[in-house]
């Protein structure tokens, strides 16, 4: 990491003046990558995160009736780059909610990113990946990339949208519309290393407080791995696919290096059948 930030400016600590001050919104500075931590075990399913994004962003409306919870937005889409799941679970004790605010992990390999033709999806001075719509052709590549299923393109436009992890905000030194609208400090933003110190703290604490079903989800050991780590942790109460996310999500690019190994070694065999049979056929 130290390599990768003094390439970046090599007089000194690596951070362009923009980012360093960005850094230390979360008191650390150390690095020029922010991220997200997001708390489900204080998260009340207020919306408010999803509200403030909306707004700030301009993002379009169409509220749904689901008809099979308090939920109103469903899913992460075009139209929704925050959503608060709201689950109701049946325990030994009686009834539960869980509740979580998800949102775009920020791969740090980003599958949507890797696909993009036009370039309109790019990795921020931040460590972010944001999507410039004005750039967008409307191809459609990203969203079957995405192992979260995070991205789509939106409807009467064509054009993808997602998260920016408010790219013009944090230009401005400003903390991300939905952190700065969480009112329990469910969402919390700041240096990528600090929230991760964050989140291993609070898992040893609701641990030692007997809360087994908690885990951390997002970070390069846990849920994590298949995308090189992400930007947006979470800490979860129940298990990912409780919440609708892939317990296992991995970029599709890690599975070219076996589909091209497969590929020689079936050209491989191909060349030797061939081989033989023109020996054989000389005999
Ligand atoms: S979660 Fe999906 S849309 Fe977000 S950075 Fe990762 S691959 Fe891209
Ligand atoms: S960081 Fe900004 S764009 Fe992303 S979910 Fe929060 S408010 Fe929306």
């Amino acid at each position: 990491m130290l390599r990768q930030l003094r390439a970046r400016d090599p007089r000194g600590l690596g951070l362009t003046a923009r980012s360093r001050r960005t850094a230390e919104l979360g008191g650390g500075g150390e690095t020029a990558d922010v991220g997200f931590f997001t708390d489900s075990s204080i998260c009340i399913g207020c919306k408010a995160c999803e509200v403030a994004c909306r707004q700030w962003n301009m993002v379009p409306d169409h509220p749904r009736f689901l008809a099979n919870s308090y939920d109103n937005s469903g899913s992460l889409d075009a139209d929704t780059w925050r959503h608060v799941a709201f689950v109701e679970q049946q325990t030994a004790h009686g009834f539960r909610w869980l509740m979580s605010s998800d949102v775009c992990k920020h791969c740090r390999e980003a599958a949507c990113l890797e696909v993009c033709p036009t370039g309109a999806l790019f990795r921020s001075e931040f460590g972010t990946v944001v999507l410039q719509a004005d750039v967008c052709n409307g191809c459609g590549y990203c969203v079957p990339a995405c192992p979260f299923g995070v991205i789509s393109r939106r409807e009467g436009d064509g054009r993808a949208f997602k998260c920016t992890l408010c790219y013009d905000r944090l230009g401005q030194d400003m903390l991300p519309a939905c952190a700065k609208a969480c009112p329990t400090g469910s969402i919390g933003f700041g240096p990528a290393a600090e929230m991760e110190r964050r989140a291993r703290d609070r898992l040893e604490r609701l641990r030692a407080e007997g809360v087994a079903g908690a885990r951390l989800y997002g970070t390069a050991d846990a849920g994590g791995e298949g995308v090189g780590g992400a930007a947006s942790i979470f800490l979860l109460l129940d298990r990912p696919e409780i919440y609708g996310l892939p317990s296992e999500p991995e970029t599709p690019a890690r599975g070219l290096a076996e589909g091209w190994g497969a590929a020689a070694m079936a050209a491989g065999a191909l060349v030797l059948g061939v081989v033989a049979a023109v020996v054989g056929g000389r005999r």
